[in-house]
């Protein structure tokens, strides 16, 4: 049985998404792209996550041959009519505005700031979604997907040093906790990448039954 190649250069979701299947029972060989030296810059121009994760597993796939798994996820904030969603990781202030200079530019740090800037003038509640869609590339060109979502609400201040990207600022209502001051086991039990990988999971335990009957 080939391994799986967990098709994302992001440490953060890489992390995130070796524990999901080490912890979901399916037995899974894992690899990741750094374990195989391979750097691809896929260019994510896609018009739904589907799209962008589609592209990504099925350039990973292609160069190793391997089923590759990727997704591709973004926040949702209701204020900003759906922004950031598809552009959540290059979400940035114009060249040149002056206040963003103190986080380093390009980051997830001044990616959160600018968020808050953004949402400043509306009220709170800022109501917001993480979403995830999960693909699954076979050699033979095949796809598969499967999607998630967690509700929450995105929070002024920062709170927390876990996770990545907006989960800081990212606070769900039930627990009272940012996303950053949960473990990776409980962020792994509720985030929108939990979600659709557990919804991923028929499809790849029919994957690897199907491998290792053959
Ligand atoms: P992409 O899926 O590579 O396009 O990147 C999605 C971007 O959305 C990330 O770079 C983060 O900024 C944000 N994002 C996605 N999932 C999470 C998460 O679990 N926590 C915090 N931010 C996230």
């Amino acid at each position: 049985m080939p391994p799986l190649l967990i098709a994302t250069q992001n440490p953060g979701k890489v992390a995130e998404i070796l524990s999901l299947l080490e912890e979901s029972g399916l037995h899974l060989e894992l690899v990741t792209p750094a374990q195989l030296g391979l750097k691809l810059d896929v260019v994510e121009d896609g018009q739904t996550y589907a799209e962008n994760a589609a592209r990504k597993a099925l350039a990973f796939c292609k160069t190793s041959g391997l089923v590759s798994l990727a997704d591709d996820s973004g926040l949702e904030v209701d204020a900003l009519g759906g922004q950031p969603g598809l552009h959540s990781a290059r979400f940035s202030p114009p060249l040149g505005a002056e206040p963003w200079q103190t986080p380093p530019p390009g980051g997830d740090a001044q990616r959160r700031a600018w968020l808050l800037h953004n949402l400043r003038p509306f009220p709170r509640p800022w109501t917001a979604c993480f979403r995830c869609t999960v693909a699954l590339a076979h050699p033979d060109g095949r796809l598969e997907f499967a999607e998630g979502r967690c509700p929450g609400e995105i929070i002024p201040e920062e709170r927390g040093a876990n996770g990545f990207g907006y989960d800081p600022i990212f606070l769900l209502p039930e627990l009272g906790l940012t996303m950053a001051e949960l473990s990776m086991a409980q962020k792994n039990r509720l985030s929108h990448r939990a979600r659709a990988v557990q919804a991923a999971a028929p499809v790849l335990r029919a994957w690897s039954g199907a491998g290792k009957a053959g």
